[in-house]
């Protein structure tokens, strides 16, 4: 007889937030974290280096190429991709099981690659699309940030161009006007 699975409880959630490159994500995101410390914002595994700041085990886990394959072959990865053709990214599975065991609302913050995967692995997963309020914007934003070499913004600018188009394979939509806005109506969503 196969083991019964174990049911999850009915207040966890796992909310998944995608949307384009420089949409700001990722500081919706800290400030969900901010706002809704019971919410366990996933922290993924990257071989990109770290940007000034950036601290290991908080912002990411850095790994080397070895170390990610190790983690793909050990199928502790619950998504992972290759981002803008350069970096890999991935979603450590341990951390989030167990926090939507505990009943908490998971939230990860990843590119549009890892949300297909996700959906396709958890069909009841949450997927939000985060939007610019307009391209000029997203541009500004992308431009503004300064932290990529001039290749490396156009790279991001084709990817954003594309990722905008997936918008109606998403659950739910939200503008990223302010970001406190965008971080309350995101943390809305947990089911
Ligand atoms: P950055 O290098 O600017 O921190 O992130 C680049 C991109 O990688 C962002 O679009 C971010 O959402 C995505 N990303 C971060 N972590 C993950 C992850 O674990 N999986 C996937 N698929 N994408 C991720």
């Amino acid at each position: 007889r196969w083991p019964e699975p174990r049911p999850r409880p009915a207040r966890s959630s796992l909310l998944v937030l995608a949307g384009p490159t420089a949409v700001g994500k990722g500081t919706v995101a800290a400030r969900i974290k901010e706002l809704h410390p019971e919410i366990h914002l996933s922290v993924s595994a990257t071989t990109r280096p770290p940007r000034p700041g950036e601290v290991d085990g908080e912002h990411y886990y850095f790994v080397d190429d070895a170390e990610f394959d190790r983690l793909i072959e050990d199928s502790e990865l619950l998504e992972h991709a290759t981002v803008h053709n350069r970096f890999r990214y991935g979603t450590p599975r341990g951390p989030i099981e167990q926090a939507l065991e505990d009943g908490r609302t998971v939230l990860l913050e990843i590119d549009l690659q890892g949300a297909r995967q996700v959906r396709a692995a958890e069909p009841r997963a949450n997927l939000v699309f985060l939007l610019p309020p307009s391209w000029d914007e997203l541009v500004h934003r992308l431009v503004g940030r300064g932290t990529e070499d001039d290749e490396e913004r156009a790279r991001r600018l084709r990817t954003a161009k594309t990722e905008l188009a997936a918008q109606p394979e998403f659950d739910h939509h939200v503008v990223n006007d302010t970001v406190d806005s965008a971080a309350e109506q995101v943390a809305a969503l947990a089911r």
